[in-house]
């Protein structure tokens, strides 16, 4: 189960407590503290989820 300031690689990451989810766009990109309750472990949702709609963990100028 991922923490906050771990790097368990690119993908959707879901706050267990307040189920914010989180989207690391790299594989060095260290998880942040849940933005809505700064919770600070996670489960991985890529498997099931898509990112769609996901916070990502920092700023890109693509979309
Ligand atoms: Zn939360």
């Amino acid at each position: 189960m991922p923490h906050t300031g771990e790097e368990p690689g690119a993908g959707l990451y879901r706050c267990t407590r307040c189920g914010q989810a989180v989207h690391l766009d790299d594989a060095g990109d260290r998880l942040p503290p849940c933005p809505e309750c700064h919770h600070t472990e996670f489960v991985s949702a890529s498997l099931t989820e898509r990112p769609r709609g996901a916070r990502s963990a920092r700023r890109l100028n693509e979309d």
